[in-house]
């Protein structure tokens, strides 16, 4: 039996059935290239899961972990560390301001888990948790409830109670059949209806842009307006940056682009550049003074791991020594401009939109916008359209993480403007096979 051969018959493929799991054996990677084991190369053109944000590789990266796991391999998260004390003294330097102290999980689930299991304690007796729609915020029970989208269906009924759903700004298909700018942002002024009708509202949890349900950028009023409608109410604004941190938007978090404070911020995936999985709840003064008097009834084995923790500063420092924000500044313009030119071009394109390295190609079946697959078709097994694109790039040599209808273009933010145009081009090739399907 081969390796992928045993991984495939001895583990699980998560978020599909295992019937059709063929996966690809890697045996390396190096800046935005995979390679596997047959010699062949993948340009990343999406990070993997939009999270090794430096690429693959990074020597500094390595060594510096190297260093923390001679240092210090694992002690009791009841310690103090240096590794903590350096990890700590880096993100507040870019963490937005007011969010002053850290609980160290291993992923971005846990690290939302934390984040209500915290609200609902501060805010006791109040314990409602409002999300949007068009949410992930992860896999196990509390994350995969306070998720809005399909994949919270597998959980159900058994789900968290507690979670109030709204409506989320996607103006390519509003949910409330408005339009930008007459709606006057109705779907943030609802949420303070929701509130006021729900009574017991602990907090809010919202991707500050929508990511894995298609990379939805909000109007630039919409943040601003729940983190007013938030705080008029007395209701916790918690920002799930897993995604959307760590430079992708061009900026160190997606609130810096709407200059919004949240009371509390969730993150994983690139604070370590997915070296090694860390999860980050990261909270406000006014959230943490509860806990001097209170027991923080929270804790796992491998919370505040020194070796994760050591990944962090290092990291931090690659952001800035390559100047990335900057980097990922000038590629977002250079990506807008390219992706529009595809949507010209191609029928099959309804919506292009993203910002920074973190862009989404719509798909559409028709003129009528109709989407070419949904949640039901990716986790029924059945094909679409999207399966035969990211299918045929693989056979091109580029990586594509595939949404329901859509694609999402979210390379390492290290990647160049030539390599960037290898994968551009790859895409807009491929977009030939839905074109083909459109009617
Ligand atoms: N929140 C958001 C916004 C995410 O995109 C993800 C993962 N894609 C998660 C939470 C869960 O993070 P993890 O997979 O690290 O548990």
């Amino acid at each position: 039996m081969d390796d992928a051969e045993l991984v495939k018959n001895h583990s699980f493929g998560t978020w599909r059935k295992q019937r059709g799991w063929n996966p690809i054996n890697l045996v390396s990677a190096k800046g935005v290239f995979l390679y596997d084991d047959k010699g062949r190369s993948y340009l990343d053109m999406s990070s993997q899961l939009v999270n090794v944000n430096l690429g693959h590789g990074n020597e500094r990266v390595i060594k510096s972990i190297e260093q923390g796991m001679s240092d210090l391999q694992y002690v009791s998260p009841a310690f103090s560390t240096k590794a903590r004390a350096d990890a700590i003294r880096s993100l507040l330097e870019v963490v937005p301001k007011g969010i002053t102290k850290f609980f160290f999980s291993t992923s971005g689930t846990e690290a939302n888990e934390a984040a209500v299991k915290i609200t609902r304690m501060v805010k006791s007796p109040k314990y409602k948790v409002i999300s949007r729609y068009r949410s992930y915020h992860g896999s196990t029970l509390a994350s995969m409830s306070l998720t809005g989208d399909y994949r919270r269906w597998f959980t159900e009924p058994n789900s968290m109670p507690g979670v109030v759903r709204v409506p989320e700004p996607y103006c390519f298909r509003c949910p409330l059949k408005l339009k930008y700018p007459e709606c006057g942002i109705s779907c943030a002024n609802y949420v303070d209806y929701v509130i006021k009708q729900e009574g017991n509202v602990a907090s809010l949890i919202v991707e500050p842009i929508t990511g894995t349900n298609g990379v939805v950028v909000p109007p630039k009023e919409y943040l601003p307006l729940l983190r007013k409608i938030t705080e008029e109410n007395d209701v916790i604004m918690i920002a799930d940056e897993v995604m959307t941190g760590w430079g992708r938007t061009g900026e160190w978090f997606a609130v810096d682009l709407w200059g919004v404070r949240p009371d509390l911020m969730t993150t994983a995936k690139g604070a370590s550049a997915s070296y090694l999985p860390v999860g980050i709840t990261g909270v406000s003064k006014k959230v943490s003074d509860f806990f001097e008097d209170h027991v923080f009834a929270h804790g796992h084995t491998f919370e505040a791991h020194p070796v994760v923790l050591s990944s962090i500063p290092a990291v931090i420092q690659e952001y800035r020594r390559m100047d990335l924000l900057s980097h990922v500044r000038d590629m977002s313009s250079y990506v807008e401009r390219r992706l529009n030119e595809i949507k010209e071009k191609h029928k099959s394109v309804g919506d292009v939109r993203g910002v920074g390295l973190f862009w989404a190609i719509e798909l559409v079946k028709d003129d009528n916008m109709t989407p070419v697959g949904t949640y039901e078709d990716k986790y029924g097994g059945r094909l679409t359209v999207i399966d035969k694109i990211t299918s045929y790039l693989m056979e091109r040599g580029v990586y594509i993480f595939g949404g329901a209808s859509w694609l999402v273009i979210s390379p390492p933010l290290i990647i160049t403007k030539e390599e960037l145009d290898k994968g551009l081009n790859a895409i807009d090739d491929a977009l030939a096979i839905s074109d083909q399907e459109f009617s």
